[in-house]
Formats: structure tokens, sequence, C-alpha cells
């Protein structure tokens, strides 16, 4: 699976819509300090499911919003679509029956953020398990932030092995687990209650 485009709308600095064509091979993004090189990257990494404000270098999720400047009013929503070339049939199962998989993220003031899949409605764990069984996602060592290798050679061995793993694709199986762990406890709690009333049926 290839990114093959990316969208934005009103996201940071992008307020016009504007269309990237990502081909194959290397791309490079070039431009003055301040220009929005890395709103590109917060752009990919918030359209897979990111949800730490701090990661968009904000205080909260709407501060992704374009804000406004001299001569343009703030706007009301940002959205930014992904679209992934699977031409080779190469995405997670569930998702492989089309050539292009869109991914859309949009988020409107006092409304908070919305994921659709090919024009579907879809939760953002759907989408963060996407990313993450296709080793890549919001947190993936592909992208990297400025800073970020200065981060790695001081990170502790488990926040290292956390990459590792994020690397292999396997992080989305700690959240399956995680969630099949609360299901669990959900399920013991009903039992306790069942035996409760049992007893007192007795
Ligand atoms: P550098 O080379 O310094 O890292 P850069 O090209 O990566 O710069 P970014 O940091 O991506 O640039 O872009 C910062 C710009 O985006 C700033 O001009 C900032 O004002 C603008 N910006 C960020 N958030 C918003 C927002 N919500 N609304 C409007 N503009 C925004």
């Amino acid at each position: 699976v290839q990114f093959s485009r990316l969208r934005l709308t009103g996201f940071k600095s992008f307020v016009d819509p504007t269309d990237l064509v990502i081909a194959d091979g290397l791309t490079g993004v070039v431009g003055p300090n301040g220009c929005g090189k890395s709103n590109l990257l917060e752009a990919l990494r918030w359209a897979m499911g990111e949800n730490r404000p701090t990661a968009m270098r904000g205080d909260g999720m709407e501060d992704v919003i374009f804000a406004g400047a001299a001569s343009r009013p703030a706007r009301n929503f940002a959205e930014v679509v992904i679209q992934l070339d699977n031409s080779d049939r190469l995405a997670p199962a569930g998702f492989n029956d089309a050539d292009y998989l869109e991914i859309t993220r949009r988020i409107t003031r006092d409304v908070g953020s919305a994921y659709k899949l090919n024009g579907k409605d879809v939760r953002a764990r759907d989408v963060q398990m996407l990313f993450a069984d296709a080793s890549t996602g919001a947190h993936s060592p592909a992208l990297v932030r400025q800073g970020q290798i200065a981060e790695l050679i001081n990170a502790r061995p488990k926040a290292r092995r956390r990459i590792l793993e994020e690397a292999a694709g396997i992080s989305g199986l700690y959240q399956r687990r995680h969630e099949a762990e609360l299901k669990l406890r959900a399920t013991e709690t009903n039992l306790t209650r069942v035996d409760d009333v049992i007893e007192q049926l007795a």
C-alpha cells in the first residue's frame, strides 16, 4: 500500500484546499522556515488517528483548524484526506477490495472529529488499526519529527522497544489484547452479579 495523495482543507496554514500527489520514490518538500513543511507531516499523522494535541504542537485538537490570518477569517473545520494506492492488494483484510483507499478525518469546532473510509463513516479505532496493521500509523517511526532522532538516542529501553514494535506492525495486537481484557473483566463482573442473583433466589 502506497500513499498516493494528500488533500488538506483548513488544516493549520493550509486554509485553501490543497492537493498533493505523492509519486513513487522519494518525495522532498522544500520551502522557507514556517511555510508549512512540518504541517504536512502532521496532517498525515492526524488523518491516521493521532489524538494527542501535543503531537500536533497544539493545546487542544481544534488548534489544527486554520485560526485566521490578517486578511482571512478563521475556519470552522479542518479536513485531511489520505489516498492510498491499493493496486497491489496489500491492504489489511477487510479493506482489500478497492484499488484506492480514501481515509478522511474532519474536525469541526465544538463537535469533534469524524472519520470516513471510502465515504463510509468509521470509528477512529478502525483507522488507527488499519494503519497499525500496515506498520505505519500516527506513531510510525517512518515519520520523523524535528528533534526525534535525539529523543530516540536518549530514550529508555522500554520506549525504544515500543518504537520497534510499531515498526514490526504488532502494536495493533496490543490494542486488541487490551480491548479483549476489558471485555473479559466486564464479563467477569456480570458473572459475579449473576451469582449474587442466583444466591438470592436459592
Ligand atoms: P520550519 O522549517 O521552521 O520547521 P515549517 O516549514 O516546517 O517550518 P511549519 O512549522 O509546518 O513550517 O508551519 C508553521 C506555520 O503554520 C506557521 O506560520 C504558523 O503560523 C502556521 N500555523 C500553524 N497552525 C496554524 C493554524 N491553526 N492556523 C493558521 N496557521 C497556522
